[in-house]
C-alpha cells in the first residue's frame, strides 16, 4: 500500500473507533514495503483506560513483538499526530518514523474546549536519597 492508502486506512480506523463509542483515532504499523503489521483504534472509553490510545498500544505491541532492528524499519501511520503520552511511548519503542494526518493544532480547532490542563510538577527533592536506587543501574 502507498503512504496515502495507509493514512486513509488509519483514518478509517478512527471512524471505526467513533462508531464503537470511542474517541475518533486510529493507527497502524507498517513494514518498509507497506505491509500492515498491526493496527488498532482508540478504546479509552470502552476499556475505561485513559491510556488506550492506538499509538501507545502499537508502541507496546512493537516492543513486545519486534526485535529492535525490525522495529526501526517500521512506520506508524496515524489519523492524528500523537499526543504527549504517546510520543513518549513511541520514543521508547524504537519505531522508525511516524506519519500523521491531522496535526494536534488542527485537532484543537475541531475540539471545543481545547486540550488538557498540565498537572503542576514540583522537584527535584531528596537527591541524596533518590539517587541511591538509580546510581550504577545504567
Ligand atoms: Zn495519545
Amino acid at each position: 500500500m502507498t503512504e496515502e492508502e495507509l493514512l486513509r486506512r488509519a483514518i478509517g480506523l478512527a471512524a471505526k473507533a467513533r462508531e464503537g463509542g470511542n474517541p475518533p483515532f486510529g493507527s497502524l504499523l507498517a513494514g518498509p514495503d507497506g505491509t500492515v503489521l498491526a493496527e488498532d483504534h482508540n478504546t479509552s472509553l470502552t476499556d475505561g483506560d485513559i491510556t488506550a490510545h492506538p499509538e501507545l498500544k502499537l508502541a507496546r505491541w512493537a516492543a513486545q513483538n519486534l526485535d529492535a532492528e525490525t522495529a526501526a524499519k517500521t512506520t506508524l501511520y496515524t489519523s492524528c499526530q500523537p499526543c504527549g503520552m504517546c510520543a513518549g511511548a513511541l520514543e521508547r519503542s524504537g519505531l522508525g518514523r511516524v506519519v500523521f494526518a491531522l496535526s494536534n493544532e488542527q485537532l484543537l480547532g475541531l475540539k471545543p474546549g481545547g486540550g488538557f490542563a498540565p498537572v503542576p510538577q514540583e522537584g527535584p527533592a531528596l537527591y541524596e536519597e533518590a539517587r541511591v536506587p538509580v546510581e550504577g543501574y545504567y
